[in-house]
């Protein structure tokens, strides 16, 4: 597990560098607790036991975690009771639109001043929340501007649910540009790898399944899990019993490629993967995504896509090709236009479902971890000519 230092940013001045502390894990959380929990957490206030649902209501089912709207509490006990349940997990430092108001990515800054993305994409039937796991990623994945940063810790329940409560209120707000109101979609895509963050991620699939007051009410099917191949967790993956999506982040179809472009791979290689994500898929009755992001002449020769389909043929399975959203400064770029309809052509000959994903957010720094990347090279330039000065 690689632990880089974390430097926080004051949400005032965005840029300037105030401290480094160690990361460390958030205060207990609303959103951490199932309801019975938190009523022994009212309980213990000295508070009666519906309160929990009442502030569980204002919470899920409102999208409100300001004391002073929440009118049918008693004044005397509002303060307390938020204070210790709904304490400030998520401070937005950067927000940022595009794709005509239709895609809003955040860029939060947790208590410990690790930072986290998060990305709202509206469509004209559905509005998806693209959220983090980790702050950072220890997989190392060389194309990725969140693996360039290593991994500073992993998110808690609440950490990961309030992205999701927080966006379900951006929704209803009506701001994403075409869209209904109202969050329906959760992809674990943002920062990390959601299942080296396991028991978290599968709690907080739950929070948010859960119908309200307890849970953010979506449904099981409308959530997706990613991977990028992580097989005994994918094992107790199938064992929940879930109908959540999964998500396998292949990249190459070959063992030699993807030790190279997903380092896991060392550990488990292409055909122990894929054998987990098909038993995935038989359990649960659900198409497991194949991810693959098409990189100029890396990935994306004929004879790949011709290896991909022959690995995929017949299984219930669907290839979801990423165009490339090149990193600053990265080698690695997307694939020409003519390349992947080629290996599109080839994958569909070979009777496997292909769709080519949209390049949402792209000017705004879309891909995985490229806001924060952006804001932790900044700040960490700032803080080496902080350093200067004060040395002289
Ligand atoms: S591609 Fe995913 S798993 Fe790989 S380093 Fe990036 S965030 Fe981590």
């Amino acid at each position: 597990m690689t632990i880089l230092p974390v430097i926080p940013i004051s949400p005032d001045k965005p840029d300037a560098v105030i401290t480094r502390r160690r990361p460390s894990m958030p205060p207990r959380h609303l959103a951490d607790l199932d309801l019975d929990a938190r009523k022994a957490a009212v309980a213990a206030l000295g508070e009666p036991a519906f309160r929990a649902k009442q502030l569980s209501t204002h919470y899920f089912g409102r999208f409100v975690r300001d004391a002073s709207a929440m009118t049918d509490l008693p004044a005397a006990s509002r303060d307390r009771i938020t204070a210790d349940l709904l304490p400030t997990l998520l401070t937005p430092i950067r927000e940022q639109d595009c794709d005509d108001g239709a895609t809003r990515k955040t860029l939060w800054k947790l208590h410990d001043g690790a930072l986290v993305e998060s990305v709202l994409m509206g469509y004209s039937n559905r509005v998806t929340a693209c959220v983090s796991s980790q702050a950072g990623c220890g997989m190392a994945c060389p194309f990725c501007a969140t693996g360039q940063q290593g991994l500073t810790r992993n998110l808690s329940v609440a950490e990961i649910v309030d992205q999701c409560v927080y966006l379900a209120g951006v929704a209803a707000s009506g701001v994403v540009t075409g869209s209904p109101p109202r969050l329906s979609r959760v992809v674990f895509m943002g920062m990390g790898e959601p299942l080296a963050n396991y028991p978290r991620v599968i709690e907080a699939v739950r929070r948010l399944t859960t119908p309200a007051p307890e849970g953010l009410g979506l449904s099981q099917r409308h959530i997706t899990v990613s991977t990028v191949g992580l097989v005994p967790a994918m094992r107790r993956l199938i064992a929940e019993q879930l109908s959540v999506t999964l998500a396998l982040s292949l990249h190459a179809p070959d063992d030699d490629l993807r030790d190279e472009l997903v380092p896991v791979n060392q550990r488990w290689k292409v055909a122990e993967v894929l054998d987990a994500a098909f038993d995935y898929a038989a359990q649960t009755g659900r198409r497991v995504s194949i991810e693959y992001a098409l990189i100029r002449d890396v990935n994306d020769q004929p004879w790949r896509a011709d290896l991909l389909g022959r690995l995929l043929h017949g299984k219930l399975a669907h290839v979801n090709l990423i165009p490339l959203n090149p990193t600053p400064g990265s080698k690695w770029d997307a694939s020409p236009k003519p390349v992947e309809r080629e290996f599109v052509r080839r994958l569909l000959a070979a009777g496997v479902e292909t769709t080519v994903r949209d390049t949402r957010g792209r000017e705004i720094d879309g891909a995985c971890g490229q806001l924060a990347a952006g804001e932790l090279t900044q700040a960490g330039a700032d803080g080496v000519a902080a350093d200067a000065e004060v040395a002289q």
